[in-house]
């Protein structure tokens, strides 16, 4: 198999016809590197079709069955890991600390999400009588990835989503579909023809696959803004819905902590993946004791990573993943400099090849500037001071996000009782950014609808079907 050409899309187990194209660039250097198939909305019909064919057949299949098949998507991607790697270095721009972390949590999901089944609730049980609820598959799943977690986003769906039973059509990002084709191309290998097919295509085929009479879920990961059209288009033949959506992250910094220590984990809290992270920490609230001495360390740490093309060594954080993506934190930067803030470090653009933006930390903005309020989704990170907890309570909730928040101190006791008080679906107390295909993760607020991981996120792919069963002779008796 060739990561480096031939990317296609799967319908039904095979490679389908590429009829329209568009371009995928490498944000590193913006040159294009692939023509990506556009489906068309005949070729989606067909997709959603085939996964409707398929359901039957896959979700009588005994669930070991389904457990080891997806469990060897793992071993699969495994194989082919080092050149997953390169390519979503290629079409993402990540550097290779960050392509190692999502593939290998790939492969990880896959193989651990394959242990995962729902038990029959045993309500009453007689010799008589018997009340049970089982769960069962919804049938086909409609699933829409983002492109800052390309690969492991889409195993997130494709691994509960089929252990339950269910078929998939996967539209992964318009800018970011690289990968996600050759994830179906190795599962033609895998599954049974029909159970997951990959269509590629802009916002336009996202939007027509949650209008689609024959999807029974949209499995959403991406923008609020996007969440709030799906939730809306569902409602046409009341598809499930899972929204996994944007976040503004606080980080509650008390003065207790090794500010050095500390220093080096709230950057990458910030700043991993550029930033590009639904849970990235995108508001650092810092107790005033330490506001300087904090803000130093963080300036004195940033200056020691390098931001370049991920494919070179040496290189820490890559490029911002898209031209769009660019333009709109350009516009934060001028609007967040037309208020007078001062940058810390970083926060001018030096114009291309590649989408650029330098790590930029903002000393004490405006609670009420653009650059506290909106979710950068970049390098761009306000430091804001507090000295009481319950101000800080209160300014860290002030969101329509609810994503996650995490506090910090040496105090677990004091740190817990603040984590219990943040309006978020994770709070993470001296650590960020642990996930676990066992510990559920959804958002509060505008953040999202529903659950991913754990038992919790395997449910969202079942409906609960409840059996009532009376001996006859008992009803006679
Ligand atoms: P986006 O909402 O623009 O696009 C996401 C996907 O939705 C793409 O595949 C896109 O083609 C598709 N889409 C766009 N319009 C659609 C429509 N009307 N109907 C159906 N599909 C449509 O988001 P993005 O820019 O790719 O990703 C960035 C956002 O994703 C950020 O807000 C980030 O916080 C969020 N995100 C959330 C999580 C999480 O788990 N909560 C994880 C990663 C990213």
């Amino acid at each position: 198999m060739d990561f480096d050409a031939d990317y296609e899309m799967t319908i039904d187990g095979l490679s389908a016809e590429k009829r329209l194209t568009f371009s995928a660039i490498n944000p590193a250097t913006e040159a294009v590197i692939a023509e990506v198939p556009e489906a068309t909305a005949e070729q989606l019909d067909r997709a959603v079709a085939a996964a409707r064919r398929a359901f039957p057949g896959w979700s009588a299949t005994p669930i070991e069955r389904r457990q080891e098949l997806i469990s060897r998507i793992g071993d699969c991607i495994e194989a082919h890991a080092e050149e997953f790697m390169r390519l979503l270095t290629r079409e993402q721009g990540k550097a290779r600390a960050g392509a190692e972390w999502e593939i290998g949590g790939s492969i990880i999901w896959c193989r651990e999400i394959a242990k995962q089944s729902l038990a029959v609730h045993v309500v009453e049980k007689t010799s008589v009588r018997s009340v049970e609820t089982r769960r069962v598959p919804l049938g086909v799943v409609g699933a829409i990835t983002p492109w800052n977690f390309p690969v492991l986003l889409a195993i997130w769906k494709i691994a509960p989503a089929l252990v339950a039973g269910n078929t998939m059509v996967l539209k992964p990002s318009p800018h970011t579909s690289l990968c996600t084709l050759k994830l179906g191309e190795i599962c033609r290998d895998i599954l049974p023809p029909g159970v997951l097919n990959v269509v590629s295509g802009g916002n336009d085929l996202g939007a027509q696959l949650t209008t689609h009479p024959d999807v029974n879920k949209i499995s959403f990961t991406g923008s609020t803004a996007t969440g709030r059209k799906i939730m809306a288009a569902a409602s046409s033949n009341l598809k499930r819905i899972t929204l996994e959506l944007g976040g503004n992250d606080p980080a509650i910094v008390l003065p207790d902590v090794d500010v050095k220590e500390t220093a080096k984990a709230l950057f990458w809290a910030a700043f991993q993946n550029s930033a590009q992270f639904c849970v990235a920490a995108k508001r650092l609230y810092i107790h005033e004791d330490i506001y300087d001495e904090l803000a130093g360390a963080l300036v004195d740490y940033a200056a020691t990573v390098n931001v370049g093309d991920g494919a070179h060594q040496g290189v820490d954080l890559g490029p911002i993943q898209n031209g769009i993506q660019f333009e709109k934190l350009k516009a934060l930067l001028a609007d967040s400099k037309a208020a007078g803030d001062r940058f810390l470090t970083g926060g001018e653009i030096v114009e291309g090849p590649g989408f650029f933006v330098p790590i930029s930390i903002v000393d004490n903005p405006a609670e009420d500037s653009r650059v506290v309020t909106e979710e950068a989704f970049g390098p761009i990170l306000p430091l804001l001071k507090f000295r009481d907890i319950d101000d800080v309570i209160a300014r860290a909730n002030d969101t329509q996000y609810g994503l996650a928040a995490s506090v910090w101190s040496k105090d677990l006791k004091r740190a817990r009782a603040i984590a219990e008080r943040l309006e978020a679906g994770t709070v993470w107390i001296n650590e960020v950014h642990s996930f676990s295909p066992h510990v559920a993760f959804g958002g509060h607020k505008q953040s999202g609808i529903g659950i991913e991981n754990a038992l919790e996120g395997l449910t969202e792919y079942t409906n609960a079907q409840t059996i009532i069963a009376t001996q006859p002779e008992a009803v006679s008796a």
